[in-house]
């Protein structure tokens, strides 16, 4: 039997304290670096060859074990918050929301029952209440903060699914069918996968309209119509911030009695300005909706949030039984209980560090922090038709900007990536759009979501160009 002085994994000693501050100096000096390194990745054999075997019998110390992390793997990560990172959606973290991930994790708190996490559920859901807000949905609408975008698609359309084989015991054998549009998130496919249903796409230009939605659904076979149980509309897509005709195909939805999913991962901090509030309209008649914290709330990976219109079918899709769970359903421990509603069963208070900056600064800064990344995607517009050698593809939507280098093919889009990456300066990536002639075309893409970006970076970065 082993004795507490021969485990000594949890021992308070000199070596943890040394640690301790160690890691509270690095993490300070990390999140008041205002020009952090941009970072680059190195291949796995390279790493090893610097770094060895890591894992061994005895342990390498912390202040080894820190080092390496420090000198060779932290700068092989790519800083998702440098103002000059416009790649993919990046994110910018408030310093406040970091810190309070800290405590998150400090805290050791079980997020899944109001029982043992009640006091953190009841923040996590007070930041709720204000997106829920910004969306319009009616009482009793509410949600849960998932690990991302995906999580909460899939929730959202395991309880579309789960509803629609309810209200008619004859779809329990039928596979179902989900239709979106072409400019939907990949997640939306791979959930087809998932939860073996098939996927629709309608091609879509630019926004999904609702009599496209409608021509679609008239055409279907009888077979395939009974199917169909869900239509996933997005706001703003990742691509080009595009946002379909969330009022008119809400109007199809309820006409057709299908449920009305409206994935705004990326595009739902645009909810928090009055500014382009409007754009969303419809929003309030969905029956779920996606939301990325960590996208453009300011939020550290990894928090989404998936909101419905009635919770109830949520639980009873997602509600897990087991006897060891059963005192959680206590009438003593009664409370909102965040894995009723979501695919995961244990998990992290996500939504705290969200909860903990929106509290501290209050929700208009977070408007204004919005507002930057929209009018930097105005200004990096305005720049780039001004240039002589460059040329907008459209007009930006939200903070996306599509752009072309005229006469550049895919490889120089590449090249120019790689070479601004590697030198530490920026990274922007190429990405596809379909031209009239429904051939694609490659273009280089900015996505705004940091407000520390300046006018000289987009200036720096169209100058890379020439
Ligand atoms: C990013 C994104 C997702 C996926 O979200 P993750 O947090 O990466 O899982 C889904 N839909 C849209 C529209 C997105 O932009």
């Amino acid at each position: 039997m082993s004795t507490p002085q021969q485990h000594k994994l949890h021992d308070i000693d000199i070596n943890l304290i040394e640690m301790t501050l160690d890691i509270m100096k690095y993490v300070i000096g990390r999140i008041t670096d205002t020009d952090p390194d941009l970072g680059y990745f190195e291949s796995a054999e390279a790493l090893k060859e610097k770094v060895g075997e890591t894992i061994t019998a005895k342990g390498l110390g912390g202040e080894k074990a820190f080092d390496l992390w420090k000198t060779v793997l932290a700068p092989a990560c790519t800083v998702i918050d440098h103002p000059r990172h416009l790649a993919f959606v990046p994110a910018a973290p408030s310093r406040a929301a970091i810190m309070f991930d800290l405590v998150t994790s400090a805290s050791s708190i079980h997020g899944a029952y109001w029982m043992e996490g009640a006091g953190g559920i009841f923040a996590e859901n007070q930041a709720m209440e204000w997106l829920v807000s910004l969306t319009g949905m009616p009482e009793p609408a509410f949600g849960v903060f998932t690990s991302g975008g995906t999580a909460a698609n899939l929730s959202a359309l395991v309880t579309a699914r789960e509803t629609w084989r309810k209200n008619n015991s004859g779809n329990d054998s039928k596979r179902g069918l989900l239709i979106t549009s072409s400019g939907a998130h990949s997640s939306i496919k791979a959930i087809g996968k998932v939860i073996d249903a098939d996927v629709y796409l309608i091609e879509s230009e630019e926004e999904l309209k609702a009599n496209e939605l409608q021509n679609y659904i008239n055409q279907l076979n009888p077979e395939d119509r009974a199917r169909t149980f869900a239509i996933v509309a997005t706001a703003g897509t990742t691509n080009a911030g595009i946002i379909d005709d969330l009022n008119g195909i809400a109007g199809v939805c309820k006409k057709e009695n299908i449920w009305f999913h409206v994935d705004a991962a990326y595009g739902g901090g645009a909810l928090a300005t009055s500014k382009t509030r409007p754009l969303f309209n419809g929003i309030k008649h969905a029956d779920s909706v996606t939301i990325d914290p960590h996208k453009w709330l300011f939020s550290p990976y990894d928090c989404g949030a998936v909101i419905y219109k009635n919770p109830s079918l949520a639980k009873e899709a997602h509600a897990q039984e087991g006897s060891y769970l059963e005192i959680f359903k206590d009438e003593g421990a009664d409370g909102f209980n965040p894995s009723d509603y979501q695919i995961q069963l244990t998990r992290r208070l996500r939504g705290l560090p969200l909860w903990f900056s929106l509290a501290m600064h209050g929700t208009e800064m977070y408007e204004n922090a919005i507002n930057r990344g929209l009018e930097l995607a105005q200004i990096a517009g305005d720049k780039i038709t001004e240039h002589p050698d460059l040329e907008l593809v459209r007009e930006p939507s939200l903070s996306c900007v599509l752009f072309r280098r005229k006469g550049w093919k895919a490889e120089d889009y590449r090249n120019w990536t790689y070479k601004n990456h590697k030198d530490g300066y920026a990274l922007v990536t190429p990405t596809k759009w379909k031209k009239k002639d429904k051939t694609y075309e490659t273009c280089a893409r900015f996505c705004f979501i940091n407000p520390d970006t300046t006018v000289e970076d987009i200036e720096g970065i169209l100058s890379t160009m020439e």
